[in-house]
């Protein structure tokens, strides 16, 4: 077996390039989509498994792959093709750092309205791929939301285009819902179109200590707000410590309709910069997302409490993240969660016993998908839910 010859910059692996402890063989380093699809088209003539990478700094969330002979690494793939500022319109190449995207439009006075944080190295590609939704996300979406084109490459080598700057669609497929939150188990994000919005004239923070039980109370309140939240928080970092929640305002008259939030919230100051943990992800070696319905929230927030967990999230949009380095019972919050409408899945975990996705609606159809873009499983394979 080689993929020597095909134009693409491919070196051995080392014990670093391991994906959830699976050692690829090698690392390629595609320049460019053709040499994307030139490298898919070798895996697929030798039956290889491709585990794409972006920063690489989720690569331990969702299951260890079956199996992985090549770690597809975007980092050389990492120019901001297209900025018209005009349209409030990006393109880009997936290997981009958010970072780099971020500085490049706040040039022009825009911003692509996630809340990634800055540092990490994450790309566009690994964020559209991993899917999670920032505190922003109740006003402007996710990455999958603000996403108006994508160009992947499919297992066999076929380049796919959708939306945007169109070229060829596959038909009858939304390329860039199925591609964002896949985890690289479609095939492998190239290049991204993205709607922006203005970088807003001022940022307020209203920041308060809400106890607990009047949390469902308050979100409802904040999020029919005429001052319009951008978006609303919860973090209690210690189960047992005080809950902060905060609201952010963005645009016109920041400071005025901040205050008027406060009273809404019943206390709290007014700041102009982001508490530390705003748009973080809780640390710990097992993380787990819960999703739900505004009606759950009191429930879900006491499942939450009593799992005995950092929590960090959303209750306007219906989003906690829960972390811990101990224990974290599962069955049992899935269970209580569920009653509630909501869902619970297990993002990062050391146990491969963990049940991480639970019950999925939509799962045969997704199998078909897979089936129609990777029929011969070397994209990621077992990855994503139930073992696709
Ligand atoms: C609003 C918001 C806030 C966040 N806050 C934090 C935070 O505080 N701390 C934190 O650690 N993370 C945070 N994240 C998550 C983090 O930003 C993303 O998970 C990260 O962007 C992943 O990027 P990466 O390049 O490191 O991906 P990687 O770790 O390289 O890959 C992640 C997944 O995507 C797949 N993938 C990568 N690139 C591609 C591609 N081109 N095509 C197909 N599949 C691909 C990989 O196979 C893997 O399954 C946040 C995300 C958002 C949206």
């Amino acid at each position: 077996m080689t993929l020597t010859g095909i134009g693409v910059t491919v070196r051995q692996a080392g014990p670093d390039d391991a994906v959830g402890g699976v050692l690829p063989r090698w690392v390629a380093l595609p320049e460019s989509v053709e040499e994307i699809a030139a490298l898919l088209r070798a895996c697929a003539e030798q039956d290889l498994a491709v585990v794409p990478v972006g920063g690489g700094t989720k690569l331990h969330w969702g299951a260890p792959p079956e199996r992985c002979d090549v770690l597809l690494d975007m980092c050389c793939m990492n120019a901001v093709l297209e900025h018209a500022a005009g349209d409030l319109v990006v393109r880009v190449q997936a290997g981009a750092t958010m970072d780099a995207l971020a500085a490049e439009l706040a040039g022009k006075g825009q911003e692509l309205a996630l809340d990634v944080p800055s540092g990490a190295g994450s790309t566009v590609g690994g964020t559209l791929a991993a899917g999670l939704p920032g505190p922003r996300a109740f006003r402007f979406g996710t990455a999958r939301d603000l996403l108006i084109g994508i160009t992947v490459v499919l297992a066999d080598g076929t380049v796919a285009r959708s939306g945007g700057k169109v070229v060829k669609n596959v038909a009858g497929y939304d390329l860039g819902k199925l591609f964002a939150g896949s985890y690289g188990s479609l095939g492998v994000i190239a290049e991204a179109v993205f709607r922006l919005h203005p970088l807003p004239a001022e940022r307020r923070w209203v920041v308060a200590e809400p106890a607990l039980d009047e949390v469902p109370a308050i979100a409802l309140a904040l999020a029919a707000s005429q001052a319009e939240p951008s978006a609303v928080e919860v973090d209690r970092p210690d189960p047992d410590g005080p809950l902060v929640l905060a609201a952010l305002v963005e645009g016109t008259a920041a400071e005025a309709r901040a205050r008027a939030l406060r009273d809404v919230v019943g206390g709290g100051e007014v700041i102009g910069q982001p508490p530390s943990w705003w748009g973080r992800v809780p640390s710990g070696e097992v993380l787990a997302e819960v999703r739900f319905p505004p009606t759950a929230t009191g429930a879900v927030l006491d499942a939450a409490a009593g799992a005995g967990t950092a929590l960090r999230g959303s209750p306007v949009a219906g989003r906690l993240l829960l972390a811990t380095d101990g224990q974290l019972a599962v069955s049992a919050l899935r269970k209580t969660v569920e009653d509630a409408g909501g869902r619970v899945v297990v993002l990062a975990t050391p146990d491969s016993g963990v049940d991480r996705w639970g019950q999925i609606s939509g799962l045969a159809l997704m199998r078909r998908v897979k089936e129609r873009f990777d029929p011969g499983r070397r994209m990621s394979p077992g990855r994503f839910v139930g073992g696709i």
